[in-house]
């Protein structure tokens, strides 16, 4: 079995021979065709993108966006029929920077609809497979971006995260997944799901790998008024690979969880691995971490019913037959084109945020939140980082928990308290349970994704469990 090449070695390799470049491309592109059947990992191809092997620190290098990301001139679904036949008329603000850098797209990822989901099961295109098992799901919703990296479809992929969206999925799927501090990554150009939490990272093989695709796409914005105005660090730079005297917060009720035990064993193997490599190890107390689902399923539908109030059948997206009014326009198109987890957050949020319940649930749970990141503020006056499971299990099988709700939102329980405080996270690779990858999450304080990164890429130096390939797709 060949060893994954870094995308260090293949950028230089694109610089000093640009038609390495292009035949990378088109091994990609075949590779995809080749997967596509068994993985579904794509909404569409793109084949219009040329060698974009500029000299730039992504030179030729192949990805994947998130179909939730605007790509001028081509189809941009966010996995919905709402947006089944959309082309956007921009390019998100990630999508111009990763092209600027060198990047070339080689299509759009497959996801659950509007990322809302922890299977990809709910994308209207049909769910992805996790090239692990193909009988398992690969996670959501940036299901599609993490079993193409996985699959070596391509070195990279973007991703999103509101509650987990690139941690889980990139814990399922065995690749490494970032998702950066709020604010870190314009949100312009990127289909909104719950604003607040919203924020876009990536999935590589390693640490190393996603630091300068992370990189090239952060950064202050003038199109987005959330975003931070900081400098962005030279990621790459940052990994020394030391973590000699770091502190790594163990936060116990991550710990007291319910935690399936091959998963379970494999984290604490992990754990052990960075005390040998130097850090001390402590124990924390995050008492608010059992809100945080509550907390998450009532903010991030509040927000999702306002945002998706958009599409309407008027101005974009699907618009019903032969509507006979107003009204009936705007309830068919919005009953047609959206899905059932759609329209359950839909639901939930406009009841969460309706004037009798208002105060009970929505103002309620900002204080919840408020408190969840105290938690986090309050840990990281003692700890460099923390570390927890990135997941309660290994992969699940497909259709085994897409009709119950409540079991499929318990999936985040572990990813959504960094969303909610809005600090970076990431997953990388930290054994397996039977034949599938379990993940361990690492969590930073806000705009430390180079304490992460590090920590990871020091990780990875002493274990090898990111550049194992599932068998089939070596
Ligand atoms: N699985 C979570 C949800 O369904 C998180 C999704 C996400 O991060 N986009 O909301």
């Amino acid at each position: 079995m060949s060893q994954p090449e870094t995308i260090a070695d293949i950028v230089s390799g694109h610089i000093a021979s640009p038609d390495t470049a292009k035949e990378r491309i088109q091994a990609c592109h075949a590779k995809i065709e080749r997967s596509q059947s068994q993985l579904n990992a794509l909404i569409s191809q793109d084949h219009s993108a040329s060698n974009n092997a500029n000299g730039g620190s992504l030179s030729g290098l192949p990805i994947l966006h998130k179909d939730l990301f605007c790509t001028d001139g081509q189809a941009t679904t966010a996995g919905s029929r709402m947006l089944a036949n959309f082309v956007a008329p921009y390019d998100a603000t990630v999508v111009s920077r990763l092209a600027k850098a060198g990047a070339v797209s080689l299509g759009k990822a497959n996801m659950d609809e509007f990322a809302m989901g922890s299977s990809n099961e709910t994308s209207y295109f049909g769910a992805v497979a996790n090239p692990w098992d193909t009988s398992c799901v690969p996670g959501g919703s940036s299901g599609g971006s993490a079993a193409a990296v996985a699959a070596g479809l391509v070195p990279a992929a973007t991703g999103t995260d509101t509650g987990g969206s690139i941690r889980q999925p990139a814990a399922l799927c065995g690749v490494t997944g970032i998702k950066p501090t709020y604010g870190r990554v314009s949100r312009f150009g990127m289909i909104a799901f719950a604003s607040s939490l919203d924020q876009a990272g990536c999935f590589a093989r390693s640490a190393a790998d996603c630091a300068p695709v992370l990189g090239a796409m952060a950064g202050f914005d003038p199109n987005d008024s959330t975003v931070a105005d900081q400098p962005v660090p030279n990621y790459p730079a940052a990994l020394t690979g030391d973590i000699n005297g770091l502190t790594i917060g163990l936060p116990r009720q991550y710990f007291d969880a319910e935690v399936e035990a091959e998963t379970a064993r494999a984290i604490q193997t992990a754990i052990r691995e960075f005390e040998a490599l130097g850090a001390q190890v402590v124990d924390v107390d995050m008492p608010h971490t059992d809100l945080a689902l509550s907390t998450y399923y009532i903010i991030a539908p509040a927000e999702a019913s306002s945002n998706l109030a958009r599409y309407d059948g008027v101005r974009y997206g699907h618009r019903c037959e032969n509507p006979t009014d107003l009204t009936d326009l705007y309830e068919r198109s919005r009953a047609e084109g959206f899905g059932r987890e759609v329209q359950r957050r839909i639901l939930t949020g406009a009841y969460v945020l309706s004037a009798g319940y208002y105060d009970a649930y929505y103002r309620k749970a900002q204080r919840t939140r408020r408190l969840i990141a105290n938690d986090f503020q309050q840990a990281f006056e003692s700890v460099d980082l923390l570390a927890t499971p990135a997941t309660p299990g290994p992969a699940f099988k497909l259709g085994s928990q897409i009709d119950n709700p409540t079991t499929m939102y318990a999936n985040d329980v572990f990813t959504l308290p960094a969303s909610l405080a809005g600090v970076p996270a990431m997953s990388v690779p930290a054994g397996f349970a039977g034949h599938l990858p379990v993940g361990l999450q690492l969590i930073g304080p806000w705009f430390e994704e180079s304490r992460l990164l590090n920590a990871g890429h020091a990780f990875q130096q002493a274990t090898d469990w990111h550049t194992r390939q599932p068998p089939g797709f070596e």
